[in-house]
């Protein structure tokens, strides 16, 4: 479904639960609330209020899509999952004021939303509505309230944590030291509800448990990989593909025959593919698919010149482009190696180990300051 422009996908958790609203709702709420009103009277009641719920929380996301858009932040679609929903956004916010904004939105709309049901309901009330009408107002009313209250939790990723980080951000300047503080706070609100559904477990309320405990385990695991993606990025922040890529590269000549190549490179080197350059310049990529098209019985007579193709853009980079958008090419092309051109000359070669390598430095690093001085030097 789109909406505004922006996909909206709804998971298959979601329909689960909302089957399971629907029948708590059914057999459970609204017969206490109002009793004596026939079976499928609470039925309808029950499928039109989680409708309702679902068009609540898609109001709650739709929001902050809108706001991140404004703001210039491109976001994927809006996935509608287990307890709500995520907005994808592709890249962190550009300040801490948009993100404040961003995050703020969702709790606003929702609140904005329960003040609109429970005014219907006072409505309804006036005009003499009948039971049934206004239990489904007053429900949704409801839920909206908890909605916007539950995401205000400042434990990141909830609305709250994130407004949470955009505030000590601002304060102190430091994104990387602000992620830290909030996804900790969602870490340890994550235990928390893994200890409060442990409790309702075993004292008997077994599905209400079951939720908290599952909703503690999914705010641990996003928290801990959203502060691994902002410390990725911050490490990588600015440094060029010329500082990380191994110069003289391995390259194959282009005279070199199909025998030298299989024997002296690819089984060497165990590559997929290799670049042929004479005298620094690039003049192709060859690799073991084009050796393998050649019989066998000819391998000593051809040169690597006669079976070379031009090397596709998406194996290139320059050596002054980002580290980070290399690493975006390498998840976006599936390859682990990015030949370093330089305007027809090829001055190094860039691989995924090497990234990595400056991420685990420079995390071993990081973990050292973290252990020297628990108080935040305020520096970014
Ligand atoms: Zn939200």
């Amino acid at each position: 479904m789109s909406l505004f422009g922006f996909d909206v996908w709804i998971d298959a958790s979601w329909l689960l639960l909302a089957a399971l609203i629907s029948w708590t709702l059914a057999e459970a709420v609204f017969p206490s609330v109002t009793p004596r009103l026939a079976a499928a009277t609470y039925w309808w009641m029950a499928i039109a209020t989680t409708i309702g719920f679902l068009f609540s929380i898609v109001f709650h996301e739709m929001s902050h899509s809108l706001v991140a858009r404004r703001y210039g932040m491109p976001i994927r679609g809006i996935t509608l999952f287990l307890f709500g929903g995520v907005a994808e956004m592709e890249q962190e916010p550009p300040s801490p004021k948009s993100e404040f904004l961003m995050a703020a939105a969702g709790p606003a709309a929702s609140f904005v939303l329960s003040a609109v049901f429970f005014a219907l309901l006072a409505l309804a009330d006036a005009w003499k509505s009948p039971a049934a009408l206004k239990d489904m107002l007053w429900y949704l009313g409801f839920l909206n309230a908890v909605l916007a209250v539950f995401n205000l939790i400042p434990a990141f990723p909830l609305d709250g944590g994130r407004m949470l980080r955009a505030a000590l951000w601002s304060w102190r300047k430091n994104l990387l030291w602000a992620t830290r503080i909030a996804t900790r706070a969602g870490d340890v609100f994550g235990i928390l509800l893994i200890v409060l559904g442990v409790i309702s477990i075993v004292t008997g309320n077994f599905i209400g448990g079951m939720w908290r405990f599952l909703i503690g385990m999914f705010l641990r695991g996003a928290a801990s990989s959203s502060y691994r993606e902002v410390l990725a990025r911050t490490a990588l922040q600015g440094v060029p593909v010329s500082r990380l890529m191994t110069a003289q590269p391995i390259t194959v000549p282009a005279d070199a025959s199909i025998d030298t190549f299989v024997e002296d490179f690819v089984y060497r080197y165990h590559h997929r593919s290799f670049p042929v350059a004479s005298d620094g310049v690039l003049q192709g990529c060859v690799g073991t698919e084009q050796a393998a098209s050649i019989e066998r019985a000819a391998w000593s007579r051809t040169r690597v010149r006669q079976i070379m193709a031009r090397c596709p853009p998406e194996e290139m980079v320059g050596p002054q482009t980002g580290a980070l958008a290399a690493l975006a090419q390498m998840r976006r092309s599936g390859r682990s190696r990015l030949w370093v051109v330089d305007q027809g000359r090829l001055v190094g070669v860039l691989s995924l180990r090497d990234v990595m390598q400056l991420l685990s430095t420079k995390l071993e690093l990081e973990q050292n300051e973290i252990q020297r001085s628990s108080a935040p030097s305020g520096k970014p």
